[in-house]
């Protein structure tokens, strides 16, 4: 099976484990049948807005047995980018996630009308409004820098359809203000390295169902990849160039027998 040349699985969420609020057919098996293989597994996400935790429970909820430990996401991935560079404090345009980890890392995270801060950190926000883009674009214009958890122009909604990602929220303020968010989360390499550690190492195998994020974040490593189709790819989107190491229509082909 394609899981015995791998000792590390680093998944992709929305659109490989579940969509929207339902289980995709497959998941919770493999994931399942991976463990009890003794692999490492590791649950990566580019959504800044919840914590390890409660994304840990969302897939328990599904049958999908994961820890909080298990989890990387891009709020962590930034918070650690910025506590390694000293920076102090944070306006944030973005959720519980986000704020949540910044302030674990020991950071300064600044609301409502701040006056100062040394960054703008951008992640997913359902409440983003027009005063929170006039903030953050009058503190970038006094200098502070702009920082993205991930630029996902869109993510898939349960009933087949996208909403707005964080990327669009990063152009209201790059439109605005001329300034250039430096990106975090996949296909960056911080991410994937993180979530490497918290599966404990070894030979990866990237899962996603994206290609400019999840298939185009290993390929920069020289990782093996898997798209899987159950997500925002169709077979229609896929090219000859940097093709993923393997494309499967469900999860499960992973473990079965070559
Ligand atoms: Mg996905």
């Amino acid at each position: 099976m394609i899981a015995d040349r791998y000792d590390a699985f680093l998944f992709d969420l929305d659109g490989v484990l579940y969509r929207g609020d339902e289980p995709i057919e497959g998941a919770a098996g493999t994931v399942a049948t991976l463990r009890s293989l003794g692999k490492g597994l590791a649950f990566m996400t580019n959504n800044s807005s919840r914590t390890p935790e409660a994304i840990a429970a969302q897939l328990t909820g599904l049958e999908i047995e994961a820890r909080g430990d298990e989890v990387e996401t891009s709020a962590l991935a930034t918070a650690e980018l910025l506590r390694s560079r000293a920076v102090a404090s944070a306006y944030v345009v973005g959720e519980e996630g986000l704020r949540d980890a910044l302030a674990a890392a020991g950071l300064s995270v600044v609301d409502g009308n701040a006056a100062d801060a040394d960054s703008v950190v951008v992640g997913w926000d359902r409440g983003f409004d027009y005063a929170e883009l006039a903030t953050a674009c009058v503190l970038i214009q006094r200098g502070a820098t702009l920082v993205a958890s991930n630029a996902d122009a869109t993510f898939p909604a349960a009933d087949g359809l996208v909403l707005p990602g964080t990327g669009a929220i990063i152009a209201a303020i790059q439109t605005a203000t001329g300034a250039h968010a430096e990106v975090v989360g996949k296909p960056n390499a911080p991410i994937f390295r993180a979530a490497l550690d918290r599966a404990g190492g070894g030979r990866p195998l990237v899962i996603g169902d994206r290609l400019d994020t999840d298939v185009e974040g290993a390929r920069r490593l020289g990782w093996d990849s898997v798209l899987v189709l159950t997500g925002i790819t169709t077979k229609a989107d896929l090219d000859s160039n940097d093709p993923p190491t393997y494309v499967v229509e469900r999860l499960d082909r992973l473990i079965e027998d070559d």
